[in-house]
């Protein structure tokens, strides 16, 4: 969302209800923010009309005004449209269970194969094996190999003077007679969609009636995976899609475009290249995602009766301005930080891309580590807190004594405002900075 969208949100205050008119320019809004996000455009003009059904004439509840309010709505209403609780691998079929993977060259089939074989054995106790369809890059065959023997499942041999056809039948044959409970087929990758390529799947889908079809997607696709999903559901019945690479910084708004597209539910999520990274889809964290907020009304609530409005305004305001990110304003973050409830509960809210890193005991040490950072800056000048490039030896031994710490931890805080500053200036299209603004907007 946009600041334009804080101003709006800030102008419904005191109406009580939402209406055709107070809420036309905030749709406009939220529509901007989902192409922002790379929401395909039928999709998101669909998602806009419903959203509006739903919005309007709605009493708005307790605290929340209309603009809060329909924040809410869009959010509840995104993770309804991309899937209602959580859909699992559907298995209950005579052994063994057959999963066929389709997707674009490089959207993460290989991958996902081990990950799901990890998944399969680990979580749902599964004898697994796999088996390569890619006849065309020998070296396509070895990286199932290697990922299937790195999960410990296992790997049924195939070579590329063979047709993929044939292959899968063969290892459907070898899982009936070894007591497989799954079977994975990885497939041929498609640079782009291809008539060959599409019938060479359909045949494949033939030879082993697999009860999971699913195609995976690469979140960074943007807006090309509507495209994706339309050519891969002509082709064939997909059960459940896979949404990989979310662990970059797409705000992932293919999902919505696949899961109406494809009309098949979101299973999983991709969330490193590690045979770990694999997670089942959360619809309603992902919501927030793709509107560049996390819990946003949770959060609203939190924040109005904490944190200093003002000085938040301040701060979007100048960095949406492009000025410099001073020690001044590193200040005010901590602080603010600190009258948020502390960083933990914070960390929560924020949308799941800004807290990948954070494990649970960092946020402990954080939180008695902004005391000493507050003490750190305090001990300088105005002058140095504008100015960082002046704080050299002499200074840091000053401001360290000031502080009571040593002149390292002076050093280790100038270097993590010049990260900060460095991750400022990136997020000056979303994030962060943006929600601030926002939330400025909704005091
Ligand atoms: P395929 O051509 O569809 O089989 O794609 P691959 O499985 O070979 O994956 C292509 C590239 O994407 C590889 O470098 C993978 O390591 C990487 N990759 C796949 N899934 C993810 C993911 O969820 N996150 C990240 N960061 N990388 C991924
Ligand atoms: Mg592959």
């Amino acid at each position: 969302l946009t600041d334009k969208l804080s101003r709006l949100v800030k102008n419904l205050s005191g109406q009580a209800r939402i209406t055709e008119s107070n809420v036309q320019d905030m749709l406009r809004e939220v529509r901007m923010a989902l192409l922002e996000a790379d929401v395909a455009l039928p999709v998101v003009k669909d998602f806009i009309a419903r959203v509006k059904d739903k919005a309007m004439g709605q009493e708005v509840l307790g605290s929340l005004k209309p603009g809060q309010a329909l924040v809410g709505i869009v959010n509840r209403e995104l993770a309804a449209t991309m899937g209602e609780g959580i859909s699992d691998l559907n298995l209950s079929v005579q052994p063994p269970a057959v999963i066929l993977m389709a997707g674009l060259q490089g959207a993460g089939k290989t991958t996902t194969t081990g990950k799901l074989a990890k998944y399969l054995i680990e979580k749902r106790k599964k004898k697994v094996l796999t088996v390569s369809g890619d006849v065309y890059r020998p070296a396509a065959i070895e990286q199932l190999k290697t990922v299937t023997q790195q999960v410990g499942a296992e790997w049924f041999p195939s070579s590329p003077d063979q047709k993929p056809v044939d292959i899968a039948r063969a290892a459907l044959d070898y899982a009936r007679r070894h007591y497989i409970d799954v079977l994975l087929v990885d497939t041929a990758g498609r640079l782009a969609i291809d008539e060959a390529l599409m019938a060479e799947i359909k045949a494949l889908h033939g030879a082993v009636s697999p009860v999971e079809t699913l195609l995976v997607v690469d979140a960074m696709q943007g807006q090309d995976a509507a495209n994706t999903a339309k050519a891969f559901k002509e082709a064939l019945p997909l059960t459940g899609v896979v949404l990989t690479k979310l662990d970059g910084d797409s705000r992932g708004g293919a999902a919505l475009s696949v899961r109406k597209i494809a009309d098949a539910p979101i299973k999983f999520a991709g969330i490193s290249e590690k045979m770990d990274g694999l997670e089942q889809f959360d619809a309603e964290r992902h919501a927030g995602r793709i509107l560049g907020m996390g819990d946003i009304v949770a959060l609203v609530e939190q924040v109005t009766s904490g944190v200093d409005m003002e000085a938040a305004q301040k701060l979007a305001a100048k960095v949406k301005k492009g000025d410099t990110f001073d020690l001044n304003d590193f200040l005010g973050q901590l602080q603010q930080m600190k009258q948020m409830g502390g960083l933990s509960s914070l960390m929560d809210k924020l949308p799941t891309q800004i807290t990948a890193n954070a494990k649970p005991g960092d946020l402990d040490r954080a939180e008695k580590d902004i005391k000493r950072k507050e003490g750190i800056i305090c001990s300088m000048t105005p002058q140095e807190r504008k100015k960082p490039d002046l704080i050299k030896a002499t200074r840091k031994r000053r401001i360290a004594a000031g502080a009571g710490v040593q002149v390292q931890e002076v050093n280790r805080l100038l270097k993590e405002f010049e990260q900060m500053q460095e991750m400022m200036k990136k997020m000056k299209g979303g994030g962060l900075m943006k929600m601030m603004r926002r939330m400025g907007g909704m005091k």
